[in-house]
């Protein structure tokens, strides 16, 4: 578990610090994270994690795991698991406190008998268009359901006789006997069970009424003790039902709600239907494609733990709804990864280049450090040879002003090794370019003898000493920047660029036994990781991370 999370103090650390002064629940804090396991996690949860587990860690406190798992229809094993996975990964651990609300669904039925009993809940025979019509609208108060005054005993025995699996799925439903006039739509008789023949996966056929998430919610936070329930501000117009749920049972203790603003990010979708119809339509490679916002997503493309939460960190909780610069996020993973990267280099485009006055039979065998400013990663070293590759559009034909690389007749330093001359260019009957003959001046092993200017600096790897890789380049998956806007579906702006392929990268030596996951700089290409599934020792694959160039950073400091 990460020790080093922090979340600058804010509006939430407030309520708490009084609450602890006036001596509320015991001095307790006690937080959760509560996801639905229907779908991935993505970025915006990373908030909510943060946000519950480092509160938790501030005041000494526990956050628990709740799986709010009343949708058995929309959920599934694989997101169980998965979502579990993603919270260890970002590096916090609930202990022994993994939940289940559907673990609590006997007492959540017996405390539904205790509000009918109570005459404070109803068995409802509307259907569903028509408990539409009968709620009314934000202007119309709505109108009582005709079932609303049945008897207690009828409504005990219809309420049984739901659970016990009488009736089809959408016959019946119990709903809280609140106030169909309430200006709060959410306080107009809501449902709190409803029928559906369906197998759950933790309860398998054991039920067939599912209580809802509202109802659900508030009992369970109550159940686990949890002090102050955060979620996010949608829920601020449910918080009376909340409360008014809690007030009405004879539960061990009331948890206060606290809305915070969600995490949006420009170029990004966050909405889990969103993201689910991607994986459906297959626009993306899955739930764990290096595109996607999800945490697993972004585990696969590079990112680190550590630059997620600092994002968090720095883009703070309040209560206003705002759009954070996914350059910032960039700017996070770009610190990260600079200072814990090793270097290496890597042509994604292959071009060759021959020395011819470099003898076939030589070589250097040349050190070069992992890391410009960490020692401690200690030394590479690669092989310079006769015969090399350099990258496609490291040499141009016809320079547009200011090329600063290899031409036609000029110098140029490969990094680490020799200043090289272009001499000539060997084409193809097509007219492409398949290889460069270049002299080596032996005297500029790494120096500059007196006078010399060489302005380009350019990557390189011996043609026999590299090994072949394959490069995925991944660039943002909206081209727009806000892609849930009202013009057009949000799936007319995905980038059509957002994935490239290179088969044929060379890389060097060194990076034969890059691990899955493990991420490097490509010197002036920028960050990548080998991908965690599909690289393997005799087929290595990269994925891009993230370029070197860092805008946001830029801005930030003009
Ligand atoms: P989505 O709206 O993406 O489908 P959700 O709210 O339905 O997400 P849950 O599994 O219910 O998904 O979310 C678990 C917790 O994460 C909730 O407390 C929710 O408020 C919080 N959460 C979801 N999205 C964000 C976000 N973008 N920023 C901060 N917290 C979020
Ligand atoms: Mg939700």
């Amino acid at each position: 578990m990460v020790d080093a999370v922090h979340i600058p103090s804010n509006f939430i650390h407030q309520i708490i610090d009084s609450d602890l002064a006036n001596g509320k629940n015991g001095g307790r804090v006690h937080t959760r994270f509560p996801p639905e396991p229907n779908g991935y996690l993505h970025m915006g949860h990373a908030k909510s994690i943060c946000l519950n587990f480092a509160t938790a860690l501030k005041y000494g406190g526990k956050c628990n795991l709740r799986f709010d798992d009343t949708n058995p229809e929309k959920e599934n094993l694989e997101y169980v698991e998965s979502i579990q996975a993603s919270i260890r990964w970002l590096g916090f651990d609930w202990e022994d406190r993994l939940y289940y609300a559907s673990n609590y669904f006997d007492q959540l039925y017996d405390y539904a008998v205790a509000l009918v009993s109570q005459g404070k809940a109803y068995v409802c025979s509307l259907t569903p268009d028509q408990a539409r019509e009968y709620r009314g609208t934000l202007t119309e108060p709505g109108r009582n359901s005709p079932d609303r005054e049945r008897s207690m005993e009828d409504n005990l025995d219809l309420f049984s006789r739901m659970k016990n699996g009488e009736f089809a799925d959408g016959t019946y439903t119990l709903r809280a006997k609140i106030d169909m006039a309430s200006p709060n739509i959410n306080m107009r008789d809501p449902v709190i069970y409803r029928i559906r023949h369906a197998h759950h996966h933790q309860t398998g056929n054991k039920w067939c009424i599912y209580p809802m998430y509202d109802y659900t919610h508030c009992i369970s936070d109550a159940i686990e003790g949890i002090t102050h329930s955060l979620c996010t501000l949608e829920f601020e117009d449910h918080r009376p039902l909340y409360d008014w749920i809690l007030d009405q049972l004879d539960v061990p203790h009331h948890p206060q709600q606290i809305e915070f603003a969600r995490l949006n990010l420009n170029y990004t979708v966050m909405s889990k239907r969103k993201l689910k119809q991607l994986v459906d339509e297959k626009l993306v490679n899955g739930w764990n494609d290096p595109r996607m916002p999800t945490l697993e997503g972004m585990r696969r493309r590079g990112y680190t733990p550590a630059a997620i939460r600092n994002l968090i960190e720095i883009a703070g909780i309040s209560k206003s709804n705002s759009v954070v610069d996914v350059g910032m996020l960039e700017h996070c993973l770009r610190e990260d990864l600079d200072r814990t990267s090793p270097r290496a280099m890597c042509v994604l485009r292959p071009l060759k280049v021959v020395l011819t006055n470099y003898p076939a039979e030589k070589t250097d065998i040349l050190g070069m450090s992992r890391h410009p400013k960490d020692e401690s990663m200690g030394e590479r070293s690669m092989t310079f040879t006769r015969e090399l590759y350099i990258d496609r559009s490291d040499f141009e034909e016809v320079p547009p002003p200011k090329f600063k690389r290899l031409v036609p007749g000029g110098e140029v330093r490969l990094r680490g090794a020799y200043v090289i001359r272009c001499d000539e260019i060997v084409k193809d009957a097509a007219g492409n370019i398949t290889e460069l003959h270049c002299s080596c001046d032996m005297d500029t092993l790494n120096k500059n003898p007196e006078g010399r200017k060489v302005k380009g600096v350019i990557h390189w790897v011996s043609a026999s000493n590299s090994i072949s890789c394959e490069v995925r380049l991944y660039e943002r998956l909206f081209t727009h920047e806000n892609p849930d806007s009202a013009e057009g579906d949000y799936r007319d702006k995905l980038n059509p660029d957002s994935l490239v392929v290179l088969s044929d990268c060379r890389a060097e030596p060194s990076l034969a036994s890059a691990q899955p996951e493990e991420r490097f700089q490509f010197e002036r290409e920028g960050y990548f990781c080998a991908d965690r599934f599909d690289s393997k020792p005799d087929g290595l694959v990269f994925n891009l991370t993230i370029g070197l160039r860092d805008t946001w950073g830029k801005i930030q400091n003009t």
